[in-house]
């Protein structure tokens, strides 16, 4: 904790002292801490009755590009969404405020990259807030850009990822930011999350939009969003969403 804490505080340092921070990713990436490895246990997640079924494994009724509002150009294959590159990211047709979501999730099983560049996608809750998604096992990348991050903010409490090409689960409870009526932040995003039963994010607070580069500020935005997956190049595999407003 004290390692994050002042890992920010360098980074606002530099902010505030107007220096490259707005130029370089670097200075954002989170190297001091390596979450401990943890080996999770069986898969789970049928729906519960009161969930909304995001996707059922059929078809991509329930999304759209994010892009250009028409049909979402993702692989519908054998019960899974498959990105198709290029295609851009996809997202949920109907908007989500404060929620329970379930994913399943499985990076490829062929191993073609590392780092950053294997088996990325992401989930963005409201399409801004990132838990990332990527290949964490046994590949090394800056840790509040692993597997279960909030991209860029917060590193998981441990690595709980199961091996490329195996499915994983992700459940989050998110609970959305709060503006006043002059767009200020009043009350900033929170979230928690398991990865595959295993909490890695414990209701940490969000800082802001996920940022590639630069620290996150709010803007306002609506109560409530959609949600959307990211196409971040690689084949990455969904099935089994779902998801419960609170
Ligand atoms: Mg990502």
């Amino acid at each position: 904790m004290k390692y994050i804490l002042s890992s920010l505080l360098v980074s606002l340092a530099t902010l505030a002292f107007g220096q490259e921070a707005g130029k370089d990713p670097k200075t954002t990436e989170m190297w001091k801490i390596t979450p401990p490895v943890v080996t999770a246990g069986k898969a789970y997640g049928e729906a519960p009755s009161d969930a909304e079924i995001l996707f059922d494994g059929k078809d991509l009724n329930n999304w759209v590009s994010a892009n250009s509002g028409k049909s979402a150009g993702w692989e519908v294959k054998d019960g899974a969404m498959t990105v198709v590159k290029g295609s851009g990211d996809i997202k949920t047709k109907k908007a989500f405020g404060d929620c329970q979501l379930h994913i399943e999730w499985r990076t490829p099983a062929t191993v073609e990259s590392e780092g950053q560049g294997r088996g990325n996608s992401g989930i963005f809750f409201m399409e801004k807030y990132e838990l990332q998604v990527l290949d964490s096992y046994q590949n090394t990348t800056y840790p509040n850009g692993q597997a279960g991050s909030i991209y860029k903010q917060h590193i998981p409490l441990v690595n709980a990822s199961r091996k490329p090409g195996e499915w994983q689960t992700y459940d989050a409870i998110f609970t959305a930011p709060r503006f006043s009526e002059n767009g200020r932040i009043v009350v900033p995003a929170r979230i928690t999350v398991f990865h595959n039963g295993v909490v890695i994010q414990n209701n940490v607070e969000i800082w802001g939009p996920s940022e590639y580069i630069g620290l996150p500020v709010y803007l306002p935005h609506d109560g409530k969003g959609s949600i959307r997956l990211q196409d971040h190049g690689n084949p990455v595999s969904y099935r089994n969403i779902w998801i419960r407003n609170m």
